[in-house]
């Protein structure tokens, strides 16, 4: 996994990819640690995880992206290679006042990459590059 995320965040991840392997759950101690490293997002990355709500696409050249359906219904396409979400939660409390590592979406991403859960679809070299221009709509 490619992180741009702080050692400890990146070990955390790693010890959940490990355990989660072994264990398929996540025991309270690991929720606890990921609780107080990712903040109150956690629970919420949990529940989309839990509801099958994260996609990877990647295309044939190797260009890929996660697709996030949010609570509400609205899907974002999250960047993990740059550690990018386009919801307003990552512009202010990520980008605009660094309050939280991650919003609920790219942590989903995180942590479906992994549980090893992420559900996968390949598409087309066009069709991922709208995606990644954020330009595709869901099931065009
Ligand atoms: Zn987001």
């Amino acid at each position: 996994m490619a992180l741009c995320l702080p050692a400890v965040a990146e070990q955390l991840l790693k010890d959940l990819q490990k355990t989660y392997a072994e264990k398929s759950e996540i025991p309270d101690d690991l929720l606890i640690a990921l609780r107080f490293v990712f903040g109150p997002c956690t629970l919420q990355a949990l529940d989309l995880v839990d509801r099958r709500a994260v996609t990877l696409v990647f295309s044939p050249s190797g260009r890929e992206a996660f697709q996030v359906t949010g609570g509400s219904g609205r899907l974002y396409t999250c960047y993990t290679s740059c550690h990018y979400c386009p919801c307003p939660a990552f512009s202010f409390s990520v980008l605009r006042r660094n309050e939280s590592l991650v919003c609920k979406h790219i942590l989903a991403a995180y942590l479906c990459q992994a549980m090893g859960v992420c559900q996968q679809e390949q598409v087309s070299d066009k069709r991922v590059t709208l995606v990644l221009s954020g330009r595709a709509e869901p099931d065009s």
